[in-house]
């Protein structure tokens, strides 16, 4: 393995800098603490070294969301005693896989997946925590990703039931066309609705480098973030 360069190191130290004080100016506006939001830094497409960098930097959260990479990944990354994320579109045939890395799974979107990801935890002798993606495409859009809001309640008890899965909270990313700030206002309101079902799922995953103010404004305990950090993605994203 090639050392890390003393450069990438700043680099990385810098930007973390940067977004901590973006978080924390964020929090202070909206009357909220600080470290009520936990920072999940997104390292798809970035390689294992900087991972490594990240934890010596104090992060305990990544994020990634293809499985393979995620799984090599992880694996690669034993030692580092991190928290991932898993928080890409998930095929039905690769969610057993899944839950036996990542500690959590943020884009769980349809009931097709709960026994399987139940499946793969077992097999992990592990319990998995679930968010539950919603989509937050204005009615009557092709949905790209994440639940439909009016199925949330099904998919919602589907997963509470399952003991090999804890339902923690919602997932949600804005669409690309939309204010971020009208679309999180939206989530704020679908998850008045499944607190009031689920009390003790409290975690709500919002915001990238992009928007992570507007979705501090309407209570993200987790923000998603990866370019701000770790710069431009290489190559398509
Ligand atoms: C890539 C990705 C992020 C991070 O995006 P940035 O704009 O680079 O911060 C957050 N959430 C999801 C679901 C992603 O796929």
């Amino acid at each position: 393995m090639t050392p890390p360069s003393p450069e990438r190191v700043e680099e990385l130290r810098a930007n973390l800098a940067a977004v901590h004080e973006r978080i924390a100016r964020a929090a202070a506006d909206t009357r909220r603490a600080a470290d009520e939001i936990a920072l999940v830094v997104v390292t798809k497409f970035f390689p294992a070294s900087d991972v490594r960098l990240l934890a010596g930097l104090g992060i305990t959260d990544v994020g990634e969301n293809r499985h393979q990479e995620a799984e090599a990944k992880a694996a690669e990354c034993a030692d580092l005693g991190l928290r991932w994320h898993f928080i890409g579109g998930l095929q039905s045939n690769k969610a057993a896989a899944v839950a036996r890395y990542a500690d959590v799974v943020e884009s769980v979107d349809r009931p097709a997946l709960v026994p399987r990801l139940a499946r793969g935890a077992a097999d992990a002798g592990r319990v998995v925590d679930v968010l539950l993606q919603v989509s937050l495409d204005p009615p009557g859009r092709n949905h790209r990703a994440g639940a439909d809001p009016a199925t949330l309640p099904a998919l919602a008890d589907e997963v509470a039931r399952t003991p090999e899965l804890r339902l923690r909270g919602l997932m949600a990313v804005a669409p690309l066309d939309d204010d971020p700030a009208l679309a999180f206002a939206r989530l704020a309101g679908i998850r008045a609705d499944f607190l009031a079902r689920h009390p003790e799922a409290t975690l709500l995953s919002a915001g990238m480098s992009g928007d992570l103010e507007a979705a501090i404004t309407v209570g993200a305990t987790h923000v998603r973030i990866g370019s701000a950090v770790l710069g431009s993605r290489p190559g398509v994203q």
